[in-house]
């Protein structure tokens, strides 16, 4: 099969690879439908974020496999003792995978496992045209929610985490900072759950308008509006009892939560970003780090089945977020670089790659 394969940061290319056999419990998904991450992105081209000096050592010893959680496909072969998947079903998969004999995952603890298993990242990921998953990580995508949409979920899974995890109270004011994949996909669910005022800053207008539509009440712009005066006028001179940080404004978070109020960190920043400690001191602020994407709540995978069936209610639209969608596994290198600068080229979601019209298999 085809896959894409890193010899060096910023030098990935598709080239011919050996294809996945399935031992007992896993499966081996054909990929229909796959998007990059902006984390990805930033790994690939060798930026100093977490989990750099992991793959930095791979490069070391040799051309690597990396990327490719954002996926949907149909099973094409599964091993002994995979449960009840079938070939020819359609799924995703959750990428975290505890390894289920530390003594974390022993006390039941898996979100506290040390070494989980992390597609894309510890092993090859959907960045091909075929992807060997665990089986107890598969997830079935519900009747009427197409690839792409199944595609776009890890991210939407990762802010209902991030939504549970700040606690928002009934009528709550919740802030968003940024109004990109994370942002947006953020002021849904807080629309879905408890918050009262919703606001959300953005950069571009395009932005901006798509927060509107996924229901902010107030939106801002960076670029002319003074943020933090006017999430004080909106909240009697308090602050925003909750702050999703989205767009690595770490300081304007920390000046626009309320006192004992809580940021919610989504960015992924530097190992030394700038963080205002005394002034969050002062404020007696809650500063909350949700694991990325789905991971957390295996070994069960319902936020991922939840996040699904959002989308197949139409209580979640991630439609809004794709706009750029490519054809075929030669067209990888293109979607990186494009989710990697999606500003200059026009598009706030990730570009997307369709390998396979999944409605063609029987
Ligand atoms: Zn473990």
């Amino acid at each position: 099969m085809r896959a894409l394969v890193l010899r060096g940061f910023g030098d990935a290319a598709v080239e011919e690879v050996p294809d996945p056999v399935p031992g007992p419990g896993e499966a081996v998904v054909d990929v229909s439908c796959v998007q990059p991450s902006v984390t990805e992105c930033m790994l690939l081209a060798g930026e100093p974020i977490a989990m750099h000096t992991v793959l930095a050592a791979r490069l070391e010893a040799g051309p690597t496999r990396f990327g490719g959680h954002e996926f949907a496909g149909v099973i094409s072969a599964v091993g002994p003792d995979s449960g009840d998947l079938a070939v020819g079903d359609r799924v995703t998969a959750v990428e975290t995978a505890p390894c289920g004999r530390c003594a974390a995952c022993r006390r039941a603890r898996p979100d506290a496992c040390p070494s989980p298993a992390v597609l894309g990242f510890t092993g090859p990921g959907a960045f091909a045209e075929r992807v060997l998953v665990p089986a107890r990580t598969v997830v079935r995508v519900p009747d009427g929610v197409s690839a792409s949409h199944a595609a776009a979920v890890q991210p939407l899974a990762g802010a209902i985490h991030g939504h549970a995890l700040a606690n928002v109270k009934p009528g709550d004011t919740v802030l968003i900072l940024g109004a990109g994949v994370m942002g947006v996909l953020h002021t849904q669910v807080a629309r879905l759950g408890n918050a009262g005022l919703i606001i959300v800053t953005g950069r571009s207008a395009a932005k901006r308008d798509l927060a509107k539509h996924s229901g902010a009440d107030l939106v801002l712009d960076v670029g002319r509006d003074d943020v933090h005066a006017a999430v004080m006028e909106a909240t009697d001179g308090i602050g925003a009892d909750v702050v999703f940080e989205c767009a690595g404004e770490f300081t304007q978070a920390a000046r626009c939560v309320r006192r004992g109020g809580t940021i919610v960190m989504v960015s992924v920043l530097p190992d030394h970003h700038p963080a205002p400690l005394a002034l969050m001191r002062e404020r007696s602020v809650l500063l909350v780090h949700p694991r990325s994407g789905a991971g957390g709540y295996a070994p069960g995978s319902t936020v991922f089945e939840h996040a699904l069936r959002l989308v197949q209610r139409g209580d979640v639209d991630v439609q809004g977020l794709i706009s750029h969608r490519l054809r075929g596994v030669a067209a990888l290198p293109e979607a990186l670089e494009i989710t990697r600068h999606k500003s200059r080229y026009g598009t706030l979601g990730p570009a997307q790659v369709d390998l396979f019209d999944w409605g063609t298999r029987a």
